[in-house]
């Protein structure tokens, strides 16, 4: 086998390609990485919406089990769990195929940076069986999350659904909020009125009949034979030293 191990340094900070030769023997999951090592833009995140709650994991570039640490450390890099899961599923193809052929595949991979960044965007993942023409493949593996946004300088992520939910319930408290306003407003409105009607309903009722002659208020215009009584208030009638009639007030 030409190829063992190789690695190319990155710009600055960022880890840089690599280049290996796997056997079976020599294979092992990229999420297996030594807890000594912190690659660059690390942090402990935590959120509710990611599946066992932790945010960033560390991942190797390659499926590969390294002899020294230092060789590790050239090629971990800090990713996410849906990154995790991309790599995960182009390991299982290289891992069944050394498993069944016991051959040899050569692997690259190549992490994209921006500049600044301590996140590398991703990932080109190539393989290439040695002895066969079986297994060839070319990948781009995301380091990204759905449902986040994730700053790639600073590692602080944005969770878009939890915004987007607590927006949600933000207008929905506003609408009810107006709702509430609005029928308190009817209710005013409508107490107004009722408060009106009575009024007028009183002014209606205090209104009394008084006679040509004689000392009584009536509220009927026909009792004791009043000839063209004349209507007036209640507390005119009393005013003017009218008494109520027995007979109909
Ligand atoms: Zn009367």
């Amino acid at each position: 086998m030409p190829v063992q191990f190789l690695t190319i340094k990155g710009e600055g900070d960022h880890v840089g390609s690599a280049i290996v030769t796997l056997d079976q023997k020599s294979f092992e999951e990229s999420s297996h990485v030594n807890e000594s090592i912190v690659p660059t833009g690390f942090t402990d995140t935590t959120s509710e919406n990611i599946d066992g709650g932790v945010f960033f994991v560390k991942s190797k570039l390659l499926p590969s089990k390294l002899s020294d640490i230092s060789l590790e450390k050239q090629i971990t890099i800090t990713a996410t769990p849906s990154f995790q899961r991309g790599m995960s599923h182009w390991e299982s193809l290289i891992k069944d195929y050394l498993e069944k052929t016991n051959n040899h595949v050569l692997v690259r991979a190549d992490p994209i940076y921006e500049e600044n960044a301590a996140l590398c965007n991703g990932i080109i993942l190539q393989a290439r069986s040695v002895e066969d023409d079986e297994l060839s493949f070319k990948a781009y593996v995301y380091n990204e999350q759905p449902n986040f946004e994730i700053n790639k300088q600073t590692s602080e992520i944005r969770d878009l659904k939890k915004e987007a939910e607590e927006a949600e319930k933000a207008r929905l408290e506003e609408e009810q909020r107006a709702e509430e306003a609005r029928l308190a407003e009817e209710a005013r409105i409508a107490a107004e009125e009722a408060a009106l009607r009575a009024q007028q309903v009183q002014s209606i009722e205090s209104q009394v009949w008084i006679p040509r002659t004689g000392s009584k208020y009536h509220s009927n215009p026909n009792c004791s034979n009043m000839k063209n009584p004349s209507q007036v208030s209640l507390s005119q009638a009393q005013s003017w030293g009218y008494e109520p009639c027995k007979k109909c007030y």
